[in-house]
């Protein structure tokens, strides 16, 4: 039996159900889950301080496209709006191959993992020159963080009107043969579980109806989740209305895509009525608060879907479009966009940590984790709040106000993945050399 006591917390965060707060109080660990929370714990155990630090649930992140750390900053799409850059990027994406997504979960991984994210989803919808799925769900292994990958897909290329060159799109039979083999085998169902395997067809724009009507009911027959991106921005919502003859949210919930096993990335443009749908149905929204500034895709209506009852949690979305992956920074920024679009006091820091842990939870239907609770997977992080960041703060532990956003100490199951601010399950010099060597070899075959 494996202990951890979490030692003298200046501040703990907790996101309970009464979303408690402890000052000065001690976590105690035992087989991956949270077996106490007091003063004045004893263990013979393994002791982490936290004096000078915060506490609180590991981060969640339930919008990503991994392989995208490969891409990132590059000339011609730093600037463009979504179609324009997705056109920059997909020749570039059809070079890649198994070596550069596992690399590039690599490092999009560890980035999370040291701004505070504990549990990630991805979407990886393009699978050029033999590259799989397991080629992130090793990466996500090797660090120890709990993924929820998904298996994305494209169908309608150039040659049928569609976006994407063809060289990266799939058939339709094809892709549903593979994601039954992806769920076969590495879904796991169970509380805890570390890996939760998705389907999710990269956007309305970029596959068939059928093929969002076969692979919802595919997943409910294996019992996985639904995931794709939808009403992201004014081009999105015209397409749906000139090629469907009617709004995103109404086009989700013909094809089945609406219900508590769903979960749509952006959603900027939902008006009324689809706020008003995705709260009776549950349907969940991750909310991309960096990646909406940085390709103009105008700021979501978060405050009215809370209000509304619609679950709502945070993504960094790909590296190519943020084009950082720092989910602490993410938070920060979906509380500020609302107080643009709302007012000061439309979103306190606290509300964007709950929405960033508790939130998460709920979308992904993690009621296992995404808070500190008797019996919730221990899945930890702890910010140390002695720094300059903080200094001079009256509230240490508003920590998206004033704070850091680089981790001490992150626990994933119980197992340390982050220590004093190092990543130490992956040798993360070696990796981001072997990126930078793969973007270095990319950048010598293609033109521009
Ligand atoms: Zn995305």
């Amino acid at each position: 039996m494996k202990e951890i006591l979490i030692r003298g917390a200046e501040t703990l965060l907790t996101m309970d159900d009464t979303r408690r707060v402890f000052s000065g109080a001690d976590l105690r660990i035992r087989d991956g889950a949270i077996a106490e929370i007091g003063e004045g714990l004893q263990s013979e155990g393994e002791i982490i301080e936290a004096r000078g630090c915060v506490v609180t649930p590991g981060l969640i992140n339930t919008h990503h496209h991994l392989y995208q750390t490969l891409t990132r900053a590059v000339p011609g799409a730093e600037d463009a709006l979504l179609f324009g850059w997705l056109r920059r990027l997909y020749p570039i994406w059809a070079e890649f191959g198994p070596e550069e997504v596992h690399v590039s979960a690599q490092v999009g991984l560890a980035e999370l993992a040291l701004s505070g994210c504990t549990l990630s989803s991805d979407h990886l919808y393009v699978f050029p020159n033999g590259a799989r799925l397991e080629d992130t769900i090793a990466a996500a292994a090797e660090i120890g963080l709990r993924f929820h990958p998904t298996r994305g897909a494209m169908s309608i290329g150039e040659s049928d009107g569609g976006l994407p060159p063809d060289s990266l799109v799939e058939q339709e039979a094809r892709i549903l043969e593979d994601s039954i083999r992806v769920i076969d085998a590495f879904h796991d169902p169970a509380e805890g579980s570390m890996c939760r395997v998705g389907l999710a067809p990269c956007s309305p724009f970029s596959v068939s109806r059928d093929l969002m009507r076969e692979a919802a009911l595919l997943a409910r027959d294996k019992g996985v989740m639904l995931h794709t991106h939808l009403a992201e921005n004014d081009e999105d919502v015209a397409y749906s209305l000139e090629n469907f003859g009617c709004r995103p949210g109404q086009y989700a919930e013909d094809l089945g895509w609406t219900g508590e096993d769903v979960w749509h990335a952006h959603c900027v443009k939902l008006d009324g009525q689809e706020i008003a749908l995705f709260a009776g149905s549950r349907t969940g929204v991750a909310h991309c608060p960096c990646s909406n500034c940085r390709l103009g895709s105008g700021i979501a209506p978060v405050r009215a879907m809370r209000d509304a009852g619609v679950p709502v949690a945070l993504g960094v979305d790909g590296s190519a479009s943020n084009d950082t992956g720092n989910l602490m920074a993410e938070a920060r920024q979906a509380m500020l966009l609302q107080r643009v679009s709302q007012g000061a006091d439309a979103m306190s820091p606290y509300e964007a940590l709950e929405i960033a842990t508790r939130g998460g939870a709920e979308v992904l239907n993690r009621p296992d984790c995404g808070q500190l609770a008797i019996g919730k997977r221990a899945d930890v992080v702890i910010w140390d709040v002695s720094g300059v960041e903080s200094a001079g703060s009256w509230d240490k532990a508003a920590l998206l106000l004033a704070g850091p956003t680089r981790v001490k100490h992150l626990l994933v199951e119980g197992r340390q993945i982050v220590r004093d601010g190092q990543v130490v399950t992956l040798d993360l010099p070696r990796v981001i050399e072997r990126q930078n060597q793969l973007a270095q070899n990319l950048r010598a075959r293609l033109p521009g």
